[in-house]
């Protein structure tokens, strides 16, 4: 059984695969597959924009190697994509794979891509985060990433945040018009 203690000691060592790639203007990406007793199946990482993904890499480092990854556990130094970009979602490989539990170093901050570990954990797989000095080191990785995203950030897309508060504001209606409508005991 791995504890959360090596999930990041494996995280330290992907950040290390993420630093091989020449990703701009994507991010750094490592990822490390680990069977439930700790053997490591699959290393992979992002070479550059447009190739695949760390994830994809690791998970075919794995079935290049014949090495079952059903039930394991992935270790990614940022959150797995969610999105249809120059490749496919990492999040539908990783389920693809029968991978059991993601660890990521780093949400995804990016709006466009996000979403992920939600996205793992609806369908079933466990996801967790690092620890803070982890988590640090990742930041600290992919600075520029970060601050290109935080400039799109800067005016997020309306389309994406409205319907959702109009949605809860109609439910909280339909809520107060049904309690009112209800029959008085
Ligand atoms: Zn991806």
């Amino acid at each position: 059984m791995i504890v959360a203690e090596q999930l990041d000691s494996l995280a330290l060592q992907a950040l290390e695969l993420a630093a091989r790639g020449a990703t701009e203007p994507n991010p750094m990406v490592g990822a490390i597959i680990v069977s439930p007793s700790g053997e490591i199946l699959g290393r992979g990482w992002h070479h550059a924009a447009g190739k695949p993904h760390a994830e994809v890499e690791a998970l075919q480092d794995a079935v290049a190697a014949g090495r079952d990854v059903r039930g394991a556990t992935m270790v990614v130094t940022l959150e797995p994509c969610n999105h249809f970009g120059r490749t496919p979602p990492c999040t539908e490989a990783i389920l693809a794979a029968g991978i059991a539990h993601v660890h990521v170093a780093l949400r995804d901050p990016n709006p466009i891509a996000a979403g992920g570990m939600e996205r793992l954990e609806a369908a079933g797989v466990r996801t967790s985060i690092a620890g803070e000095e982890v988590r640090a080191a990742a930041a600290r990785q992919n600075e520029a990433f970060l601050r290109w995203v935080s400039r799109l950030d800067a005016r997020p897309p309306a389309a994406e945040i409205r319907p959702r508060d109009e949605s809860s504001a109609a439910s909280a209606r339909d809520h107060s018009v049904e309690s009112r409508t209800l029959p008085r005991r």
